[in-house]
């Protein structure tokens, strides 16, 4: 197995970060993407080494559907910015980034108020990334509740927070993504009573196996969601998805528009807010267009060592 790093810039800022890199290598049953975050330390990482393994050797299970609806994506921008990207989109349903740091709750609420403006009639959710506090989530869902939201993913960093403000009855169902993917006990979620809706991402957790019988053992509605990746990556996320008996929301699963380039020659971009289930193809020259410089080869590559 040779590995390529990659290293693609982003098209707008994400989690703090403006490039994407990683490893992508083929085994018998195709390509593999292996990218955690650069801060996750080797323990973390270990997850996402047992999912890229998986796709290069045993491919995927089954689909039971032949596409996969998936949400726009808004990161916390401007009012105006984010109506045009979440028009841009082609979704009917917007997933708004909310709670990023410097920011209040009445520009979260502008934001959401500008995309529910832009896109009328869409589904709309929130993703907080853990950043409000119990007190602040409980005010920034009250002030949201005339946009019925389809539900607030990860509204606050911990799992009795959760489960602290679900007792609220924010009127607002909550969604647990971190709390489940970084977490020593992803069953805590479900015993605290802390989610009703469970965000899975195939690299985090282990693999599309892995998450497929995850998702039976928490008995909650599933999002499969992105660790934002190349087309590779995301190719394990639509096969998740595919592969599930129940599939009630749309997924997180367009972030192939965050970066400015892919690695496979039909990019897994959504047309009017659907992906097809189907397999990508990974294209020498753009490997070439976009491998990482020798400093960050090494980064990569050192830490590939400690994983296999
Ligand atoms: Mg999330």
């Amino acid at each position: 197995m040779t590995p390529f790093v990659y290293d693609i810039p982003l098209t707008v800022g994400f989690r703090g970060l403006t490039r994407r890199s990683g490893v992508l290598f083929e085994g018998p049953a195709g390509w593999a993407e292996w990218s955690p975050f650069p801060e996750y330390d080797d323990a973390e990482a270990a997850a996402w080494w047992r999912a890229a393994v998986e796709m290069a050797e045993d491919g995927y299970p089954e689909p039971v559907r032949t596409s996969v609806p998936v949400n726009g994506i808004v990161p916390a921008l401007p009012p105006e910015e984010a109506a045009a990207r979440a028009v841009a989109s082609g979704c009917a349903t917007l997933k708004v980034k909310v709670a990023a740091t410097g920011q209040s709750i009445d520009d979260d609420v502008a934001r959401v108020a500008a995309v529910h403006a832009a896109v009328p009639g869409a589904r709309l959710r929130v993703d907080a990334n853990g950043g409000w506090g119990l007190r602040d989530a409980a005010a920034a869902l009250r002030e949201l509740e005339p946009y019925g939201l389809e539900y607030a993913e990860q509204p606050c960093a911990t799992v009795e927070e959760l489960a602290a403000l679900r007792r609220l009855d924010p009127g607002t169902p909550i969604a647990a993504d971190e709390s489940i993917r970084r977490a020593e006990d992803p069953f805590l979620v479900k015993r605290a009573g802390a989610a009703d809706v469970a965000v899975l991402k195939v690299q985090p957790l282990g693999g599309v196996r892995a998450c497929l019988r995850l998702a039976e053992e928490l008995g909650l509605p599933v999002v499969v969601s992105s660790a934002v990746e190349t087309s590779v990556g995301l190719r394990a996320g639509v096969a998740l998805a595919a592969a599930l008996p129940d599939l009630p929301y749309a997924c997180g699963l367009e972030t192939g528009r965050l970066l400015v380039g892919d690695v496979v020659t039909e990019p897994l971009i959504p047309v009017d807010g659907v992906l097809p289930v189907r397999p990508v193809t990974v294209e020498p020259a753009l490997l070439e267009r976009y491998a990482a410089g020798p400093e960050l080869t090494r980064f990569w590559l050192e830490r590939w060592r400690r994983a296999s």
